[in-house]
């Protein structure tokens, strides 16, 4: 973790939810928040987004899981960044490997898309991470560092945006990379924000996802420059994600 910054645990719901599971899911988020010093954030499907803020006010932000380059036009079946400001979201994830592998997007898009999402008042979380390819031939940080190099665009720093790092093969199978490698992967990321961002990026959040569960949480979190986490499959038990929540301190 990184001192004096509030960590922020991010659930990632991907297509999982109707009205009745989604909402009740958030409550029972919403009633474990109290008392928790991480800030918690439900990224639930869109079609959920208008109904959760209803159900979890002010305790629990939310935030999308994409949106389009632009803020509005003819782009059948896209949602745009103010339309996601406009349900009552917070947060975007952008370029999450799920999306740059099945819809090809590309760091540059990812960029743009964030760029869009700055303009609407959101406050991008861009996902970065190598495939294990890149991890076996010890290429990991350079690939990662390329992708945030084309994917942070100017004022992601004054925005207070951030940083997921998740390694392809760690996301929903069970394995992370030892805490050595996101130690020093972090670190690269650390220095790079700092680089790009010189008035904010020791500040910025960098989350670490891939695997998070209640029973690895404490140790990835006391990590350095690991500043909260981007959960995906656990954080659909309510108890697993405030688990993690609590591992946070
Ligand atoms: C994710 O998809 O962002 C993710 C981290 O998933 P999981 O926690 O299920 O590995």
């Amino acid at each position: 973790m990184t001192p004096a910054v509030r960590p922020l645990i991010a659930g990632n719901w991907k297509m999982h939810g109707l009205a009745a599971d989604g909402l009740a899911l958030a409550r029972a988020v919403s009633a474990g928040a109290a008392g928790l010093s991480a800030e918690l954030l439900i990224c639930p499907p869109a079609t959920l987004l208008a109904a959760l803020a209803g159900a979890v006010a002010d305790k629990v932000a939310l935030g999308g899981q994409d949106c389009h380059e632009a803020a509005k036009g003819a782009h059948t079946g896209d949602i745009a960044a103010p339309m996601l400001r406009d349900a009552g979201a917070r947060y975007v994830i952008l370029g999450h490997s799920e999306r740059r592998g099945a819809y090809r997007e590309t760091s540059p898009m990812v960029r743009a898309k964030a760029e869009a999402a700055l303009a609407a008042g959101l406050i991008p979380i861009i996902c970065v991470g190598e495939p294990e390819d890149d991890r076996m031939l010890g290429r990991a940080e350079e690939v990662v560092a390329a992708q945030l190099t084309e994917s942070l665009p100017a004022g992601f720093g004054a925005a207070g945006g951030v940083v997921a790092y998740e390694p392809v093969w760690a996301i929903g199978s069970g394995r992370t990379p030892t805490e050595a490698d996101i130690a020093a992967m972090h670190a690269m990321m650390r220095a790079h924000v700092t680089r790009a961002f010189p008035a904010e990026g020791a500040k910025l959040r960098l989350l670490y996802g891939g695997s998070v569960k209640p029973g690895n949480a404490a140790a990835i979190l006391a990590l350095p420059h690991v500043d909260g986490a981007l959960v995906g499959g656990a954080s659909l038990v309510a108890e697993d994600f405030l688990a993690i929540a609590r591992a946070a301190g």
